[in-house]
């Protein structure tokens, strides 16, 4: 390579919402721009109109905001080559597409569906798969077997046509993928892709997506393995532009496979087996058909980052837990994997789990605030990050810190069954009076020093520790759940403990 500025493009068409794999592709392209000090460019390729969705730009452009993926040039960035939207781009196309043609590389085409229809009918009763191909390109009403004049007067009178590659035929394409290696294939094999269509006057993918990372300087295409088919002919458009010195390096990346293993990691996987397949959740703006996502299923963007970047890549040590700066610091392509990284549920869970345990009391706070607003409790975010932090290590979605603290925020309204049989029979509600009278008279109360007079009073009257810690959890929390019971009489105060206590000995009835 030359030593020009690196600088790589995340190139996606809005045809809804992206997917897991999506955000891996546009992961590694930042994480690559980043340790090499490039640029990383977002380019929306929506050059299909049949398939244009709406509200799919902005759920990509807010799906790499919340990963922490910044665009350095691009749709919702600018810069220098703007626009990047490819529909704001279509007078440019044109014009390469007749240079094309021009030069050879390419041709119009006439042909009418039912021309096609006929050709491909033909094909099968004689048990051949139908391309079009050099062997067809003749056959039908093409500039490459009517007279220029006629073509002519056919664009003329605005007859519809399209420019196809003409695929040179019986040539070796040799190719080069970061990833794969060198690739070779026998372009007899290759059909004449359309490139340009004068129905909506705009490129298919393959021109807009050559001229524009040509025109934008793009040194390394990272993309998905669905692309690497489309070599050959990404190749060959290099060349007949005459574009070579500075075609880019390509590196097509693995699969993510189902949880199972065989095949591509689709929406209808995720529904079954209860994890998202998507970033953000998503609602279909025709059907109405909503999808999970990441972020509301209570994952945090930081673990859905390293997750994601370990699905196809490692690192080459044992190391798990990478910040994004770690990541950049630690990715290269060459320890990309060829083969399909397996998707697993579980694992996504557990990098989860990780980063809730490692959050600050702070941040626990910022998490868990919304929750207790929606169920009517104002605290400060003190408190709010105290309670947390008690329970985080037994957090693995956000949404569990609610379920985890609730108890420090209101008293119990119910009993848990299983415990109250267990432990609110025989001498247990008595000891339970006596006690309150214990805790009464205790005026510093501090975790530590609760503990030590309550432990105290417990040898002095010969009790089951397990007795008494049970039944005054039942007290305090309602159920069998909850940390130490020392954490959550410090935590709600000498009132409130003495409070509950005196509400169980008033309204639960013991079990005979
Ligand atoms: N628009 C293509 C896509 O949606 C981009 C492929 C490429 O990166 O070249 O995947």
């Amino acid at each position: 390579m030359d030593n020009r500025e690196i600088r790589v493009r995340f190139a996606p068409s809005p045809t809804g919402p992206l997917h897991i794999g999506g955000v891996r592709t546009a992961l590694y392209n930042y994480l690559f721009a980043r340790r090499h000090g490039g640029k990383m460019i977002l380019r929306i390729e929506d050059t299909d109109s049949q398939r244009f969705v709406p509200g799919a730009e902005e759920y990509i452009i807010e799906s790499l905001k919340w990963c922490g993926i910044e665009i350095d040039e691009g749709v919702g960035a600018g810069g220098p080559h703007a626009p990047y939207r490819q529909s704001e781009r279509r007078d440019i196309y044109l014009k390469y597409a007749r240079r094309l043609v021009d030069a050879g590389w390419a041709y119009y085409a006439f042909d009418t569906p039912d021309e096609l229809d006929a050709l491909r009918r033909e094909a099968e009763q004689a048990g051949r798969t139908f391309a079009y191909n050099y062997e067809v390109r003749e056959k039908l009403p093409t500039s490459l077997s009517l007279p220029a004049d006629e073509v002519e007067r056919r664009i003329a009178a605005g007859e519809q046509w399209v420019v196809r590659f003409k695929m040179p035929v019986d040539e070796t394409v040799a190719m080069d993928d970061l990833i794969r290696g060198h690739v070779e294939v026998n372009t007899s094999t290759l059909d004449d892709k359309v490139l340009y269509k004068s129905v909506d006057a705009l490129p298919t993918y393959h021109l807009a997506n050559i001229v524009d990372d040509h025109l934008m300087e793009i040194t390394h295409v990272i993309r998905g393995e669905e692309w690497l088919p489309s070599l050959p002919l990404h190749y060959l458009l290099y060349r007949a532009f005459g574009w070579e010195q500075t075609q880019p390096a390509f590196a097509h990346l693995p699969l993510l496979l189902k949880p199972t293993g065989g095949g591509k990691l689709s929406k209808r996987d995720g529904d079954k087996m209860g994890f998202p397949v998507f970033p953000l959740f998503w609602q279909s703006p025709s059907t109405g058909e909503t999808a999970h996502g990441y972020r509301e299923d209570g994952y945090l963007p930081e673990a859905f980052v390293n997750m994601l970047a370990l699905l196809g890549w490692n690192p080459g040590t044992e190391q798990e837990l990478f910040s994004m700066q770690e990541l950049i610091d630690a990715f290269s392509l060459d320890r990309v994997s060829k083969s399909g990284a397996r998707f697993q549920p579980d694992k996504a869970k557990w990098f989860n789990a990780q980063y809730m345990h490692r959050k600050s009391d702070a941040e626990l706070a910022a998490i868990l605030q919304p929750q207790l607003r929606e169920h009517g409790i104002e605290v400060d975010d003190r408190r709010a990050g105290e309670a947390a932090g008690i329970m985080k290590e037994r957090a693995t979605l956000t949404g569990d810190l609610w379920d985890l603290t609730s108890f420090f925020f209101t008293a119990p309204t119910e009993y848990e069954q299983k415990q109250t049989r267990k432990y609110w029979k025989g001498d247990n509600p008595s000891m339970l009076a006596e006690l309150r009278e214990v805790l009464a008279s205790i005026d510093d109360f501090s975790k530590d020093n609760t503990e030590r007079i309550v432990h105290a009073w417990i040898e002095s009257r010969s009790l089951s520790m397990g007795q008494v810690m049970n039944t005054l959890r039942l007290a305090l929390v309602g159920a069998g759940k909850g940390p130490g019971m020392y954490d959550v009489t410090a935590f709600i105060g000498r009132e409130e403990t003495l409070r509950r206590i005196d509400r169980i000995l008033a309204e639960l009835k013991p079990v005979e």
